[in-house]
């Protein structure tokens, strides 16, 4: 009866496992003909300047609308890629299309641009860049890479030197969803960032509660101490707004300031501000 129960329960995992392995083959397939079909999109949040309301630039956001078919989240689909070596393929597409974007958005108006942690594997990132850049003509310093802390680098000698030759090309590293990952803070110390994101979940309970307050107050301090500019995301209310300013927050983004959106709305949107300072959603 138990070792019966026993198999079964083993069965119940050899037939699991051989469909995780189904699944994940047959996303692969989907990925790459995705990438065929041209069934990626990006839309674009706004980033904001906190202290002077003024429109920054833009993350970009991959979105996968299969035809036919429920669109498809970032979060279902990137892990996978990073899991199967997809990733590098569609980095390459997003980099190409935001670099292009943003190239007609105006003298000092960034992209942003999120990279997975194992691309930090081989070297020939910076290269991948570089040559996003060359063929959009957008100027490293309105490029912006966000890389997520969660991850820690498997060859952190490696990582640094990919790092270090993005910085020569100009371009700004931010660390993405800061206070999510198990990282030692030695990391802000070793890596050459220049910003960082405080994690959206850090915004739950903010301002009301007292301790997310000092939570993010703190992470706003330790992020000064390093001399890194700060951005909050994740913004969703007024008085979450108002308290970010208060804490001399540089830089935020969330719903209460802007959704994000396709190409054409940001820049309407970037055309309806240029000449203000107006943040209101
Ligand atoms: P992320 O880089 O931390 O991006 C922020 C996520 O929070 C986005 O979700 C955005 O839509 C969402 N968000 C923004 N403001 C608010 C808000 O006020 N409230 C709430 N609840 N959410 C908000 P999204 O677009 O679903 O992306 C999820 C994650 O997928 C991203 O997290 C990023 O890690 C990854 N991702 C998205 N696009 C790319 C890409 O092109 N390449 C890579 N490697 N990863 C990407
Ligand atoms: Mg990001
Ligand atoms: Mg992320
Ligand atoms: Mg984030």
């Amino acid at each position: 009866e138990a070792r019966a129960a026993g198999r079964n329960r083993w069965v119940w995992y050899a037939n699991n496992m051989a469909s995780q392995r189904d699944h994940k083959r047959d996303m692969a397939q989907r990925i790459e003909q995705a990438l065929r079909d041209d069934e990626f999109t990006l839309h674009y949040q706004p980033r904001y300047q906190l202290q002077s309301g003024r429109l920054a630039g833009a993350e970009a956001l991959i979105r996968w609308q299969p035809a036919g078919g429920p669109p498809i989240p970032p979060d279902r689909f990137i892990p996978l890629a990073e899991e199967n070596g997809l990733i590098v393929a569609i980095s390459d597409w997003v980099l190409a299309r935001a670099c292009r974007d943003a190239s007609g958005w105006g003298a000092d108006r960034y992209v942003s641009v999120n990279i997975s942690p194992v691309e930090f594997r081989t070297t020939d990132l910076v290269e991948r860049v570089a040559r996003a850049l060359a063929s959009s003509g957008l100027p490293a310093t309105r490029l912006e890479l966000e890389i997520t802390e969660n991850v820690t680098f498997e060859h952190p000698q490696q990582a640094l030197e990919v790092m270090q030759g993005l910085r020569a090309l100009g371009v700004r590293l931010t660390v993405d969803d800061f206070g999510t990952g198990y990282a030692a803070l030695g990391y802000l110390k070793t890596f050459p960032f220049n910003g960082l994101k405080i994690d959206r979940s850090w915004m739950k309970d903010f301002p009301e509660s007292q301790q997310a307050e000092s939570v993010v107050a703190g992470i706003i301090a330790l992020a000064h101490a390093f001399a890194l500019t700060i951005t909050a995301e994740g913004i969703e209310t007024e008085a979450q707004l108002d308290q970010l300013k208060r804490l001399s927050c540089e830089e935020g983004q969330g719903y209460f300031l802007g959704r994000p959106m396709p190409l054409l709305a940001f820049a309407a949107l970037l055309d309806s501000t240029s000449h203000t300072t107006l943040i209101r959603a």
